[in-house]
C-alpha cells in the first residue's frame, strides 16, 4: 500500500475551490483540507469536486440535476463526491443536499474552471467511423442498453478507501479527455485512461465491486462493468477474455479479464473508464500518480 499524501491548503485556495452556501449565506470549505483523500478533486471538465456537507448524525442525501450523488463521511464530517462531465460548461454549478443537520433542502454551489485538452487525430478503418446501416442499428441499441447499465445507483456503502490499484500495469496514457478527431471527423473526447499492455495480460479489479454487466460491443468490444457503490462505476473494455459473469463480487486485485483488442482500436490495450453520478472522469484521480 502506497504512502498516504498530505495534501496542502494551497492547492486548495483558489477562486475555483471556493464554495458558497447558498441558503444560508456560510462560505463552506472544501471537503479534504489537510487530509488524506481520495479521489483527488480537481474541480474542472472530467473532474472530481469534494464537497463539505458539514456535521450530520445521519447520512445527508446529496444530487446534481437529478442524479444522486455519492456521500462519503461520518457524523463529524460529510462529503459530497460529484463528478463533473467533460462536456461540463465552466463556471458555476449546483448540487441539492437533503437531510443532514438541516430542516429544509438546501443548494450548495461549487464553481468549474476551464481545462483545455489536447487534439489527437487518429486513422482507424472507414468503416468504423462511417458506420454501415446495420452497424448504426446495432450501435443504437447498444447506446440504449449500456445507459441503463451507466445509471446504477446502489445504495451500498462504498470501500473505506476509494483509492484504486492500476488494474494492469504497463504505461499509462495522459489521454483522458482528448479531442478525438477519427479520419478527420470530429468525435466524443476520450472519456478514459488507456494502458499499454499485451493481449493475455490480466486485468484486475482496482477497487472492491460487484460485476454489473459483460457483453460484446461495437466500440468497446468484450467489456466489463463493475459497480463500486454510491454510483461509482468503472468499465474495462477492448478485453481477449471476460472471466467474470454478472453478480459476482470481486475483491480488490482479482481478476475480470483480459487485455485484448477487440473493438474499435489501434492495437493492444486496456481502456479504463470510472465513472462517478453518470460523468466519466479521470481514473487517475483514483490512483497514485
Ligand atoms: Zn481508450
Amino acid at each position: 500500500m502506497p504512502a498516504p499524501i498530505r495534501r496542502r491548503r494551497l492547492l486548495l485556495g483558489g477562486a475555483a475551490s471556493v464554495l458558497a452556501m447558498q441558503a444560508v449565506g456560510l462560505h463552506a470549505r472544501s471537503a479534504d483540507d489537510g487530509a488524506v483523500a481520495w479521489p483527488r478533486s480537481s474541480q474542472v471538465p472530467g473532474g472530481i469536486a469534494r464537497l463539505s456537507l458539514g456535521p450530520a448524525a445521519e447520512r445527508p442525501r446529496a444530487s446534481e440535476a437529478g442524479v444522486p450523488l455519492l456521500v462519503l463521511g461520518d457524523a463529524i464530517e460529510w462529503t459530497a463526491l460529484v463528478g463533473i462531465p467533460l462536456s461540463a460548461v465552466p463556471g458555476e454549478r449546483r448540487i441539492d443536499v437533503r437531510g443532514g443537520n438541516a430542516a429544509a433542502p438546501r443548494q450548495l454551489a461549487y464553481s468549474v474552471s476551464p481545462k483545455k485538452y489536447t487534439e489527437q487525430r487518429l486513422k482507424v478503418p472507414p468503416r468504423t467511423v462511417d458506420l454501415s446501416p446495420a452497424d448504426q442499428a446495432r450501435y443504437e441499441r447498444e447506446r440504449t442498453h449500456l445507459a441503463t447499465v451507466m445509471a446504477t445507483f446502489t445504495e451500498a456503502a462504498p470501500p473505506a478507501s476509494l483509492q484504486m490499484q492500476v488494474p494492469v500495469p504497463g504505461r499509462r496514457s495522459s489521454s483522458f479527455g482528448l479531442r478525438r478527431i477519427f479520419n478527420g471527423q470530429a468525435r466524443n473526447p476520450h472519456s478514459g485512461m488507456d494502458i499499454a499492455a499485451g493481449t493475455g495480460t490480466p486485468v484486475l479489479a482496482p477497487l472492491p465491486g460487484k460485476v454489473i454487466d459483460t457483453g460484446d460491443y461495437f466500440f468497446n468490444g468484450n467489456t466489463v462493468w463493475l459497480d463500486h457503490g454510491g454510483g461509482l462505476l468503472s468499465m474495462y473494455c477492448h478485453l481477449s477474455a471476460i472471466d467474470v459473469r454478472p453478480g459476482d463480487a470481486l475483491r480488490t486485485g482479482e481478476r475480470l479479464g483480459a487485455v485484448g483488442a477487440t473493438g474499435r482500436v489501434t492495437g493492444p490495450h486496456l481502456h479504463w473508464s470510472v465513472m462517478l453520478n453518470r460523468a466519466m472522469v479521470d481514473p487517475a484521480l483514483f490512483i497514485e500518480a
